[in-house]
């Protein structure tokens, strides 16, 4: 079991007051880790914070715009300031845009690549620094997509940018291996969430994702859990700059 136990670790899941999120940092509660939650919605946050430590868990809250660098340097010098220590980032926080690449403005380009992958490297630089200088080694997870690796129409801005989460994850573990750092990357599929909500309700996108998926569903948020748990702890010590895909088989046949 110590393969999997996270017990004296502290974790920290951006965009984790709900979805994916929410569902990474109660998993990797559950496996003992301290988990500090985290998005720009205080009300959703102290909703989190509250189911979690019901359930007695260790959990602190931090909020803050992961695109603004500076907004994250301060976050992370208030809990330098507190003596905690991050063991465990899960790079979450994300947006998507359906717009054909013809219809996508220069700023809602800039947006969601701002969002999903200039957020990785912020927080994964401002995060791996304190790792190295520790030098207690780390995880790195960061939230990629199925679009990691294929498009679809309509969601070109979001596929360059999680096409670039896979790519910086290879970076950072060629990188920061030798400081016992190891970064990785998951890729769910079609997962159940706020975001997803005006696809599940479209009768025709529905139909696609049963009929195509060969595990015939929707992804849950806890069908990332086992994955996420595995990643952050030392069972997958040697597993560097990967990617796990979540997606209930459905890469295999897109
Ligand atoms: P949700 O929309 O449910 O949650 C997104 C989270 O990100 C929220 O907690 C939100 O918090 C936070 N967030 C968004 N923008 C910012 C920002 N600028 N600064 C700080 N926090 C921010 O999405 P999901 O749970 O569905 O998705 C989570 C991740 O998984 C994303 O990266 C997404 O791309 C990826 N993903 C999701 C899939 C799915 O099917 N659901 C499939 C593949 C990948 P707040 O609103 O409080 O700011």
């Amino acid at each position: 079991m110590t393969l999997f136990d996270l017990t004296g670790k502290t974790a920290l899941i951006t965009g984790s007051s709900g979805g994916l999120g929410y569902a990474m940092a109660k998993g990797l509660a559950e496996a003992g880790a301290r988990v500090i939650v985290h998005g720009r919605n205080t009300e959703k946050l102290e909703q989190a914070r509250q189911a979690l430590a019901e359930a007695r868990h260790d959990v602190l809250v931090t909020s803050f715009d992961v695109t603004d660098e500076a907004a994250i340097e301060r976050a992370l010098a208030d809990l330098d300031a507190q003596g905690i220590d991050i063991d465990i980032l899960v790079n979450n926080a994300g947006i998507q845009l359906r717009k054909p690449l013809v219809e996508t403005s220069h700023e809602e380009w800039q947006k969601v690549l701002d969002t999903n992958l200039s957020s990785t490297f912020l927080m994964g630089r401002h995060v791996a620094r304190r790792m190295i200088a520790r030098g207690q080694g780390g995880k790195v997870v960061n939230i990629g997509s199925l679009m990691s690796s294929v498009a679809r129409p309509t969601v070109g801005a979001y596929t360059a940018a999680k096409g670039g989460v896979r790519l910086i994850t290879q970076s950072m573990a060629a990188e920061w291996a030798e400081h016992g750092i190891q970064a990785n990357a998951i890729g769910p599929g079609y997962m159940i969430t706020e975001m997803t909500q005006p696809l599940v309700d479209k009768p025709e996108f529905n139909d696609w994702i049963i009929n195509r998926t060969p595990a015939r569903r929707w992804g849950t948020p806890d069908d990332l859990v086992g994955t996420v748990v595995y990643l952050a702890a030392p069972a997958s010590n040697f597993v560097n700059g990967q990617i796990i895909y979540v997606d209930g088989g459905l890469l295999s046949v897109i």
